[in-house]
């Protein structure tokens, strides 16, 4: 018996990282625990991760779950990247998250990760007309249903199907602002575990696609003008925050997170300056605010929330092509362990609070 191992990483492509993966035929019944897989290597020259005379990089398998692909006892195998000597590659943002996960371990940290991404078959988004013009304006197509509202159905069912094989912590799915445009939440998990499960989550939405030739974007605004981007809203928690009385964490919390914007925004996905601009549910790139319903906030503290005085916060500003891992560390070294920060552009930390009732 065999089992087919598809090892999945994170490349070196920049200003964003890529996914990459290959197969490895392991000679076993099945695959209980992660050391049952092998560590294997790949060309990092081909991937942006090495020079061709030094290209071997490591494989280190650290999460596996089903393969909803290929079924039966073969496995999705996330990996961190080393050097040849086992040492964390420099585009390891794992390895970055993983001792600052274990210092807050006591703090409980549950994250909740919307995934926003955009459906494209050639050059334009599902829905666009092929040349050129525009569909019908934004406004119906938010949780729509028919044919003239809702494009890409079949894959985003199947994709959801496949992440409920994987075995996979998905939350739901929702078809969004943007035609064309789609989302699927991933959490509540703790910190490791959701960026594992998220880029396999995206992996997983990717090879979906090919079986339609469609392909997923995550970039942050691929249509300009009146038309929504794409983010990738994280939700947070702490034990605390999650108990009687948490409310008052998570007021504290925003405050510390308003100290630090600058910092957070740097990591928070590229060119996401296109997508905070204010509009679409969105607060600009150079202000702070957090507010009780507030979609045009910085960070959203929900309804519920409030009204049982404890629940989570939600951060409004990653862009959809944000690294959760990279996320997850800055959330927890600002609001777990008070890293100090620069504050916001043109403030010193300058935070504000707005309450304000949604409409969604
Ligand atoms: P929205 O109303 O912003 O569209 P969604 O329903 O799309 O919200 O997503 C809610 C997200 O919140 C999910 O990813 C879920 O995992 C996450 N979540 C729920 N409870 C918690 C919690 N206590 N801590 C952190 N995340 C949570
Ligand atoms: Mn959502
Ligand atoms: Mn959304
Ligand atoms: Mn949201």
């Amino acid at each position: 018996m065999v089992v087919l191992a598809e090892y999945i990483w994170m490349d070196g492509t920049e200003p964003t990282q890529k996914l990459r993966s290959k197969t490895r035929v392991v000679q076993t019944e099945t695959i209980k625990l992660v050391k049952d897989l092998p560590e294997w290597a790949f060309d990092g020259s081909s991937t942006n991760q090495a020079p061709g005379d030094k290209s071997d990089c490591g494989l280190k398998p650290v999460f596996f779950c089903k393969d909803p692909i290929r079924g039966g006892n073969n496995v999705l195998v996330m990996c961190e990247v080393t050097y040849a000597d086992g040492t964390p590659h420099a585009t390891n943002t794992r390895a970055l998250l993983r001792p600052v996960a274990e210092k807050c371990a006591k703090e409980e940290a549950w994250f909740g990760i919307e995934q926003e991404y955009t459906l494209f078959k050639g050059a334009r988004p599902l829905g666009f007309p092929e040349n050129g013009g525009f569909p019908a304006p934004q406004g119906p197509y938010y949780c729509g249903v028919g044919a003239d509202e809702v494009m890409g159905r079949d894959l985003v069912e199947e994709h959801l199907k496949n992440c409920v094989a994987a075995g996979l912590g998905i939350w739901g799915i929702n078809a969004e602002v943007m035609p064309g445009q789609w989302e699927f939440q991933v959490g509540p998990l703790g910190p490791l575990e959701v960026g594992d499960q998220l880029w396999v989550a995206r992996w997983l939405l990717y090879r979906t696609g090919e079986k339609y030739g469609i392909n997923a974007t995550l970039y942050p605004k691929p249509v300009r003008g009146d038309w929504n981007g794409a983010g990738a809203h994280t939700n947070f928690s702490t034990k605390a925050m999650r108990s009687a009385g948490g409310l008052k964490v998570i007021e504290a919390a925003c405050e510390k997170l308003g100290q630090r914007h600058n910092e957070h925004i740097a990591e928070y996905g590229a060119h996401n300056t296109e997508r905070l601009t204010g509009r679409h549910e969105t607060a600009r790139i150079d202000e702070y605010r957090y507010g009780v319903s507030d979609r045009g906030s910085s960070i959203r503290i929900p309804l519920a929330t409030t009204q049982k005085g404890y629940g989570y916060l939600e951060d409004r500003r990653p862009a959809a092509n944000m690294d959760p891992y990279r996320v997850a560390r800055l959330l927890l070294e600002t609001v777990c362990l008070n890293a100090k920060g620069s504050g916001t552009p043109g403030k010193n930390g300058g935070s504000k609070k707005t309450v304000v009732v949604a409409t969604h």
